[in-house]
């Protein structure tokens, strides 16, 4: 069976990060039909949007897709294309696991945690207007009971399938009593249905201090769309930053995988960036296809690239500018050569 899958190259780094995903995914051997969708702050001027409606129905028709990062303006200019993809496709989950490699430089070792965060409400709803121009501004942040219950759901499902202990609730319900409440109240009662997974909540800012202090401590964490988003990169810094985090949105039935970082728009088109999140961002594609045999076989060959610490990328050797670091192709290559090798 060939999957078909939309392919999304993004802007910024995203085109290299994705070739070399798509490199990589091909040496698999499982077949694949790349439906290539072009969006971002590159495509403006040729569609007059940077979120095509093209893109969203090749999407919706093919069920599954793969992107680079895309940049979004700060402060003024267009809205996030990522986030106007994922509230249009209802992409309720954005999974983000954080698991240390050996072999990566990094503060901790034994970290396997995996954040859950709400995709589509909270403060990324992006109601807000200015009360007095320049003098006040306004947010609303939208959080319901359907959209806390289904996240909550999500990871305690997650947790099952996956063999993990516990899940951890993350909010600022001492606060926003109204909306972090909600979620929370909602959270105690969808944990009474798991009796088998351990349930426990902590306030945001305390968790960020103990996920620093004691990672190992954690396993699953389940939050609202924008802690979820910023203790998402806090726990992509314990296993070795942006380069090394995957990530996947997923809906029902549905789902388009993406790495956590950004666009790094500064390395665009210099072969210098780490591919190695993009590409484990298709690993979770390629387990949520079923296809865990591919899966593994290139997780163990990054992890064997990593090891050796040879052709990996700057952002993995011990100085920035060692100049034994290998360009963002290069690392495909070699993950490539790993697989075929083992
Ligand atoms: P960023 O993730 O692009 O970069 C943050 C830091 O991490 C930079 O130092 C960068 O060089 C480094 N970095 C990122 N990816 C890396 C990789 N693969 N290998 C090695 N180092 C890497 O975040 P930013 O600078 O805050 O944002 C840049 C743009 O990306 C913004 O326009 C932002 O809106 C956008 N963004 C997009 C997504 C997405 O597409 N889902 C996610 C986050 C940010």
């Amino acid at each position: 069976m060939t999957y078909r899958v939309t392919l999304i190259p993004g802007d910024g780094t995203g085109p290299e990060l994705v070739e070399a995903t798509r490199r990589v995914l091909e040496a698999t051997g499982v077949p694949f039909e790349w439906d290539v969708q072009e969006a971002g702050a590159d495509v403006m001027d040729k569609y007059g949007t940077p979120l095509p409606e093209a893109v969203l129905d090749s999407i919706r028709k093919n069920r599954v897709g793969l992107k680079g990062p895309i940049t979004t303006p700060v402060g003024t200019g267009f809205r996030s294309v990522n986030v106007a993809l994922r509230k249009a496709l209802d992409l309720y989950t954005n999974l983000r696991p954080a698991r240390h490699i050996k072999g990566v430089r990094s503060h901790y070792e034994n970290i396997d945690l995996v954040v859950v965060r709400e995709n589509t409400e909270g403060m990324y709803v992006g109601i807000e207007h200015d009360v007095i121009v320049g003098e006040a501004a306004e947010a609303i942040r939208i959080i319901t009971r359907k959209g806390s219950e289904r996240i909550v759901r999500f990871a305690f499902e997650y947790a099952r399938e996956n063999g993990r202990r516990k899940v951890t609730a993350v909010h600022k319900a001492n606060i926003l009593k109204t909306t972090c409440g909600l979620f929370l109240g909602v959270a105690r009662e969808v944990a009474e249905q798991y009796p088998d997974i351990e349930f426990e909540d902590r306030i945001v800012d305390n968790m960020c201090m103990q996920l620093v202090q004691r990672p190992q401590e954690y396993d699953v964490i389940v939050t609202t769309n924008l802690f979820g988003d910023i203790v998402s990169d806090l726990c992509s810094g314990l296993v070795g930053g942006l380069g090394m985090a995957p990530g996947a949105n997923i809906g029902d039935g549905i789902a388009v995988f993406e790495p956590v970082h950004g666009s790094a728009p500064k390395y665009a088109g210099k072969n210098k960036v780490n591919p190695t999140a993009n590409i484990l961002s298709g690993v979770l594609m390629l387990r949520y296809l079923g296809e865990k045999d591919a899966a593994d076989r290139v997780q163990n060959a990054i992890a064997a690239v990593v090891a050796e610490g040879k052709n990996v990328t700057y952002d993995m050797k011990p100085t920035r500018d060692d100049p034994t670091a290998v360009g963002t192709s290069q690392m495909a290559d070699a993950i490539i050569a790993a697989m075929n090798t083992a």
